[in-house]
């Protein structure tokens, strides 16, 4: 788990930055494009197959900024890890805080990996710039106006935006529309965890080293392979930590995204 937490102030400070430079570069695109912005403020970047090393590296050498964009063997900038990852580097190369820190001497480049799990909050908030970035608030608020939260409308965001679920998830929650969580186990073990700040729960139940809570649709992943492709029920007692006996049984959806090769589940949770 990490502690990297942004405080609302930066938050908003990030999501009007990603905005700007959104709309200003690509207004009349329905598709937010990092290499049109990379290619309007003038922002030298390659592509390769970098193997296991990085998603994405932005480099400050002999007074110039270079971003590498880890397109393994597709050599294609249309794939969503791949848009994620060149947001993530606009976000260090555009977030003046972030640029300073690169461009001070000695500062060796930093590759940063896409799985959310953080090393230093600068990777946290470039995470949520690219998600800011490839969702532009003004944008999200329309297509969100008037509708209630289901796994439905997190799929459609994400279609529409061409982005993960995971990464539509983040920014949902960066919107605090909908009170609503999200856990990401792996190999039975909590990773990371984000929830808005009106979520009823913040502790979620983990056993001594962190195992998913067995009563919970991931904690049935794990114990016996089960998956369901459907929005479930559970109960408050099943996934939180309660300060108050009389929420035991409040009754929460639980919504589960697989991805085999990590033995990954995210568990996206709202009330009933
Ligand atoms: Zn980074």
């Amino acid at each position: 788990m990490n502690n990297y937490e942004i405080s609302r102030t930066r938050m908003e400070e990030i999501s009007d930055m990603a905005e700007y430079f959104a709309e200003s570069c690509c207004r009349s695109s329905a598709v937010i494009l990092p290499q049109d912005i990379a290619g309007t403020i003038g922002l030298k970047y390659s592509t390769g197959n970098y193997k296991e090393s990085f998603d994405g590296l932005t480099r400050y050498r002999n007074r110039r900024f270079h971003v590498f964009i880890n397109t393994r063997q597709s050599d294609h900038l249309f794939i969503n890890r791949v848009r994620f990852s060149f947001a993530h580097e606009l976000g260090h190369y555009t977030m003046p805080w972030h640029r300073q820190v690169l461009m001070q001497p000695g500062v060796k480049p930093h590759g940063s990996k896409l799985d959310y799990c953080f090393d230093s909050s600068a990777e946290r908030e470039a995470e949520y710039y690219a998600a800011c970035l490839l969702m532009p608030e003004k944008r999200m608020r329309r297509d969100i106006a008037n509708r209630r939260f289901s796994f439905v409308l997190v799929d459609e965001l994400s279609k529409k935006y061409q982005v993960s679920i995971t990464s539509t998830l983040i920014r949902l929650i960066g919107l605090n529309v909908y009170p609503l969580m999200v856990v990401c186990t792996r190999n039975n073990k909590i990773a990371w965890q984000r929830c808005t700040t009106d979520f009823p729960f913040y502790s979620v139940l983990r056993g001594l080293t962190s195992e998913v809570p067995v009563n919970t649709c991931a904690g049935e992943y794990f114990d016996d392979g089960r998956k369901y492709d459907s929005t479930q029920e559970v109960y408050a007692d099943d996934w939180f930590l309660l300060r108050n006996p009389s929420d035991r049984r409040r009754k929460f959806s639980e919504h589960c995204v697989y991805y085999e090769p990590l033995k990954q589940v995210i568990s996206v949770l709202w009330e009933r």
